[in-house]
């Protein structure tokens, strides 16, 4: 495998890499910012890039909140963007649901595992929901519980789908009625399975581990995922902006979730970016199974 090039610094290699891509698939927490804090620049970046005429989409992980959640954000922190350059996991799982899975009603409702930009989300796109954030499920399991979600009393029939991501409020109940329901066969899919969430310089657990004790139990293996490295997140990428793979760039600071997406994607290529989780030794090491086509310090060495 090549090594990565080394962009920081290197004006001449920062243009010819630049000129290979019209599009660039842009990771957001840890590459423009790392949580309430803009790096250095990012707007300056941006708009370099956008007066070059390259199209921007921004691919977040983060199923806690919808596309319009995260336009808030980059007023909030003065990056120029459009709702439209937004793709969250979130909202990559709704469109799946109400486009290409379209199950039959009345098995179309969705038992949400997760916060409210999961919500926000399948309402958008029409698909009805219940779970998520219902507080008569923020509680204690009670002993009647048990037979209540036994006998279906605690269940809707209308249920089809399980839809899991980061849950603040996870708990036994909602555990054991997204179990039944997918005993029940519910299908039952994941907006991420990241193992841990960046937060505060330290490391908490991700969605795949607030899905685990789920999964654990149904012993079936992983649900289908919507978040990067998952492919049902490039297609679903491509089926709303049509881009040429081999003239796009996935630009990212995790190596097994941004960096593989895009070269399972087959995209053009991929830049990996140090002010996140991965660190250079972890694809400069010997026999590394994540390699990118380049790297920088920070998203902003760019501008050369
Ligand atoms: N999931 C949650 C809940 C998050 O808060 C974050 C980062 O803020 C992520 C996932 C990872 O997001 P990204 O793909 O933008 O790095
Ligand atoms: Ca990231």
């Amino acid at each position: 495998m090549s090594q990565p090039k080394y962009l920081t610094g290197d004006k001449a290699g920062i243009d010819e890499f630049l000129s290979r891509f019209d599009v660039f698939l842009f990771d957001c927490d840890g590459v423009l910012w790392s949580g309430d804090h803009m790096f250095d620049n990012v707007p300056q970046t941006l708009e370099m890039l956008r007066s070059k005429g390259k199209q921007l989409v921004f691919v977040t992980n983060n199923s806690t909140k919808s596309r319009a959640d995260y336009k808030k954000k980059f007023d909030k922190l003065g990056i120029p963007a459009k709702v439209d350059e937004v793709f969250g996991s979130s909202y990559s799982a709704a469109v799946y649901i109400a486009r290409i899975l379209k199950l039959p009603g009345p098995k179309n409702k969705v038992f949400v595992l997760g916060e409210s930009g999961i919500e926000q989300e399948l309402e958008a796109e029409g698909v009805p929901y219940c779970g998520g954030t219902d507080p008569s499920l923020r509680r204690d399991i009670e002993p009647e519980d048990f037979a209540n979600i036994a006998n279906g009393t605690l269940l809707d029939p209308d249920v089809g789908i399980v839809l899991s991501g980061l849950d603040f409020h996870m708990n036994y109940l909602k555990t054991s009625i997204a179990f039944q329901y997918i005993q029940r066969g519910a299908l039952h899919l994941a907006t991420n399975i990241d193992s841990t969430l960046p937060m505060a310089h330290s490391f908490f657990p991700g969605a795949g581990a607030s899905s685990a004790a789920l999964v654990k139990a149904v012993g079936k293996g992983e649900p289908t995922s919507f978040g990067k490295p998952s492919q049902a997140m490039m297609d679903a990428i491509e089926g709303k902006f049509q881009f040429d793979r081999s003239r796009t760039c996935m630009i990212g600071d995790r190596l097994n979730t941004d960096i593989q997406f895009g070269i399972d994607g087959k995209l053009g290529g991929t830049l990996a970016v140090l002010t996140g989780v991965s660190k250079k030794e972890d694809f400069l090491a010997e026999g590394a199974k994540t390699v990118p086509s380049a790297y920088v310090d920070a998203l902003s060495d760019l501008l050369g």
